[in-house]
């Protein structure tokens, strides 16, 4: 059997989930009558701590719905420059949206680099020259830096900061629960925080598909044209939204244990001489690591898929392992064995 550690979008519903989604009670909600998608959304806000929230397919197309009900045409949007919002999103809110999409260096551990966020926020408003800016985004947990949480008392500064240069906050939490288990605080303690947040259902979370915009019912209402602007109004969508319910039960336990996993992966890894692990170790469920003296990992991740394991080769100078409801504790023993027997034989 091949352990899966690309990501954790591989997970597969459960046969709990596709016995609910079998049984979803469904309705048409694009006139708002799927009563299974009416319930995950209300669960949803309220687990994060936001007024209203809305269900939709995926986690780019809530990212670019939260930014561009919030920011129009000609205004600017700052993200860090490993952010998913920046980097992997197809340059959706400068494309679709007109927006003018600013990047500030994200430091190691995935927060803004204060000084050149001052920079872009600072720009006089006043001045023609300058798209003026309407909106922040931020992401935790933050997947390029491997998987680390920002921290609370980081989220109020950054709150502090928009309001005081009267931006908004959006924050891309697609493993929102993933930071919220790491650092042992409600995740409404995290997405309250935004004007607008987004989760994934679709990867620790363990559904098939889906993720959450949750905000004020006036930012989820603009959200909601948009979504159908973008061909994302779903119908009877309470047979995925079925998925989503179950996905937010026993969060804790569920991603406690795929930390677990990857701290006992990581410190495998970190007994092999040739092996390096980035920050010392993960605090979530994303590994980052190397082979010492390797600057293109790809032959590596080919090497370990021909053993049964599946790597992505990030950067390419990091190889990432992500940890999640398809792998046991046992696998991720395994999945230690052949990283480091291939890194030997390859050092
Ligand atoms: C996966 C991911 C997204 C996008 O979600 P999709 O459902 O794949 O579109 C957004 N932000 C981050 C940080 C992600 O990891």
């Amino acid at each position: 059997m091949t352990i899966e550690l690309r990501s954790d979008t591989f997970t597969l519903p459960s046969a709990d989930m596709r016995r609910a989604m079998a049984d979803a009670e469904l309705g048409d909600d694009c006139y708002g009558e799927d009563p299974t998608v009416r319930q995950l959304e209300e669960l949803a806000a309220e687990l994060v701590g936001q007024p209203d929230a809305l269900f939709l397919p995926s986690g780019t197309m809530a990212n670019l719905c939260g930014i561009l009900a919030q920011a129009d045409r000609g205004r600017a949007v700052i993200a860090g420059h490993r952010s998913d919002v920046y980097h992997f999103e197809a340059g959706g809110p400068a494309v679709l949206g007109g927006t003018s999409m600013r990047a500030v260096p994200n430091l190691p551990d995935g927060t803004l680099d204060p000084a050149a966020l001052l920079g872009e926020l600072a720009l006089d408003r006043t001045d023609s020259q300058y798209a003026v800016p309407a909106l922040v985004c931020v992401e935790t947990s933050h997947n390029m830096c491997g998987g680390v949480p920002l921290s609370p008392g980081y989220l109020q500064h950054v709150r502090a900061t928009a309001d005081e240069h009267r931006v908004r906050l959006h924050i891309d939490g697609a493993r929102l629960f993933n930071a919220a288990v790491a650092l042992g605080v409600p995740a409404s303690e995290t997405g309250a925080v935004g004007d607008s947040l987004q989760f994934c259902l679709s990867k620790g979370l363990g559904a098939p598909v889906g993720s959450i915009l949750a905000a004020s019912v006036d930012t989820v209402d603009r959200a909601r044209r948009l979504r159908k602007m973008l061909g994302g109004g779903m119908r009877q969508a309470g047979v995925l939204a079925a998925a989503g319910l179950l996905a937010l039960k026993n969060i804790e336990e569920r991603l406690a244990a795929d930390h677990a996993n990857a701290a006992e992966f990581a410190r495998r890894l970190a007994e092999s001489a040739v092996l390096e692990v980035r920050h010392g170790g993960p605090v979530t469920n994303i590994v980052l690591f190397r082979v010492a003296g390797i600057d293109d990992h790809q032959v590596f991740v080919e090497r370990c898929a021909e053993s049964g394991l599946r790597l992505f080769a990030w950067e390419p100078e990091w190889v990432r392992a992500v940890f999640h409801a398809g792998v046991t504790s046992a696998e991720a023993i395994r999945a230690a064995d052949i990283a480091r027997l291939t890194a030997e034989k390859l050092a």
